[in-house]
């Protein structure tokens, strides 16, 4: 959940996970770079990820259990070199935790079903929600409705 326009971002409890996967399972899943940003909280670099410049007409599902997760509707160019969207197809796809981590406070956000590293949520975004999800291209598979 969060709370729209001009107030600041909620972080949210976290859930029990529709998907539990030991490490050696999340191993075998994942290439070793979606699992350092998946399962470590890893960041790819700026201007590397395979989705930054998609304009494809879909749904941006969890590279790591296959949750909808962001429309292409939501995608906008914020000019940070991740994946960029205004909200999340629905707010409970979506786990916010605050993240001290680096010297900065910042909301991290995961995926609700599997618990996995998707990004942070600053609000700095464009109107109406103000928000801007920055996203790890790793973190994601595209599903643009056609196998
Ligand atoms: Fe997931």
């Amino acid at each position: 959940m969060f709370r729209s326009r001009g107030s600041k971002t909620a972080t949210t409890e976290e859930a029990p996970r529709e998907v539990a996967l030991s490490e050696d399972e999340w191993r075998s899943r994942l290439t070793p770079e979606q699992y350092r940003v998946l399962r470590k909280a890893g960041t790819e670099p700026a201007f590397s990820g395979k989705y930054l410049e998609c304009h494809l007409d879909g749904t941006y599902c969890c590279a790591g259990c296959g949750a909808r997760l962001f429309s292409s509707d939501a995608k906008f160019d914020s000019g940070s070199g991740w994946p960029s969207f205004a909200e999340p197809t629905l707010a409970s796809a979506v786990e916010l935790h605050r993240d001290r981590s680096f010297g900065m406070e910042r909301t991290e956000v995961l995926c609700r079903s599997c618990g996995s590293h998707l990004g942070h949520v600053f609000d700095d975004g464009p109107r109406p929600t103000g928000q801007r999800y920055c996203i790890n291209s790793l973190s994601l598979r595209i599903d643009t409705g056609q196998s």
